[in-house]
């Protein structure tokens, strides 16, 4: 009968992510549907007894908790380490994890301590004949496929998004430590700090609840016979201030900024989406001034609500694929949204 394991780490905060909350509900389901021999789970940080009292609810059978200063931050030696020993306590056969950066990173090394085998990015999980079967996009997105394997245990790293995330009460758990030691060739990395944009430059959001792709009509010639790039970033920046929107680009649009044009400056190829770029998850998009195929093919496939801003009516990609296409001026149309953004409305 297969273990299942739901692996999760702490984040910067000390709290559990919300991909780890995701994870846990899908081990629940994992382990009930794999003929009701539960489900543990593991947690790697520092003071975690509160996070494992977040989950006491979840039904897990066991809470396991690798439980050190050392694991108050992101390293590969030490997160190896931990998970080898969390899975080795557990028996794990069936290893759920979110697919942090963290893990993404530490979880394929554990996968080969334990004679194992790892899958990423899963999007879908069910089971089968008493053995879980796991789904995958292939080729940038464009082909989704099944499979099994037989091989244990078997590390399952879940796409962030994919789920939805456990919410319950907290409780009490009762958290079996799992020894540790690290000696001094684990922990010679040291962590000096974290570099990132300050807060209001930030313009990649996972958990905003839309997505805004620009693309590269904002730096077109507008119906002046000028183009006005300041405006378009002094639009997008309110528009994304005031909505906590996250920003995609599409794939000419982000070139231009790369290429040190003075456009969009804080456009980055981080922010592009499409065939060449990310395919995020959030319940809504919106598209203005992009006639793309990727962006809105590939970029938007699990965007569940798409519309699109954009001054031709012919515009076949946003016609195509949009929900709601809005034949418009952007720049009118997101002058006037963040004034009704300011009004509170
Ligand atoms: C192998 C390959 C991979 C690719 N991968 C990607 C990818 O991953 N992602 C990606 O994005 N592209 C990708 N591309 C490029 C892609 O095919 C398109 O060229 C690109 O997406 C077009 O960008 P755009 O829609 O922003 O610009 P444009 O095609 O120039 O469209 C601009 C649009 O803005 C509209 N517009 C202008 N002014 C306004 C206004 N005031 N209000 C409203 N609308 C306005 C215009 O009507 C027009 O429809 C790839 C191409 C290839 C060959």
């Amino acid at each position: 009968m297969e273990q299942v394991l739901v692996l999760l780490h702490t984040d910067e905060t000390g709290g559990l992510p919300k991909a780890g909350l995701e994870a846990v509900a899908a081990g629940a389901r994992m382990g009930a549907e794999l003929g009701g021999a539960g489900f543990a789970v593991g947690i790697i940080g520092a003071g975690v007894q509160a996070d494992a009292n977040q989950l006491a609810g979840c039904g897990a059978s066991r809470f396991l908790v690798a439980d050190a200063p050392e694991l108050a931050q992101s390293r590969y030696a030490t997160d190896a380490a931990a998970a080898e020993a969390v899975a080795r306590q557990a028996g794990a056969t069936i290893i759920l994890a979110p697919m942090t950066p963290r893990f993404a990173r530490a979880l394929p090394g554990l996968a080969h301590r334990l004679g194992g085998r790892v899958d990423t990015h899963i999007t879908g999980l069910a089971a089968a004949g008493g053995t879980p079967v796991v789904t995958r996009w292939f080729y940038r997105q464009r082909i989704e496929g099944a499979l099994q394997r037989t091989a244990r245990p078997w590390i399952i790293l879940l796409d962030p998004g994919a789920f939805p995330a456990w919410t319950g009460a907290a409780g009490t758990a009762t958290a079996e430590a799992v020894p540790l030691a690290f000696g001094p060739a684990l922990t010679r990395t040291t962590v000096a700090g974290i570099e990132s944009p300050a807060a209001g430059q930030q313009t990649i959001r996972p958990d905003a609840d839309l997505l805004f792709v620009a693309g590269a009509g904002w730096t077109k010639k507008q119906a002046d016979g000028q183009p006005h790039p300041a405006d378009a970033e002094a639009f997008i920046l309110d528009f994304l201030r005031r909505s906590r929107a996250s920003l995609g680009g599409s794939k000419s649009l982000v070139d231009l900024s790369g290429e040190g044009h003075a456009v969009l400056g804080f456009m980055t190829h981080m922010n592009q989406i499409g065939q060449t770029g990310a395919t995020p998850r959030h319940p809504k998009g919106l598209a203005t001034c992009c006639h793309g195929e990727e962006p809105h093919v590939v970029g938007w496939r699990f965007i569940t609500e798409r519309r699109a801003v954009n001054l031709d009516a012919n515009c076949g990609w946003a016609r195509g694929k949009a929900d709601v296409l809005y034949v418009a001026d952007a720049f009118a149309v997101m002058k006037r949204v963040n004034e009704l953004l300011t009004d509170g409305n």
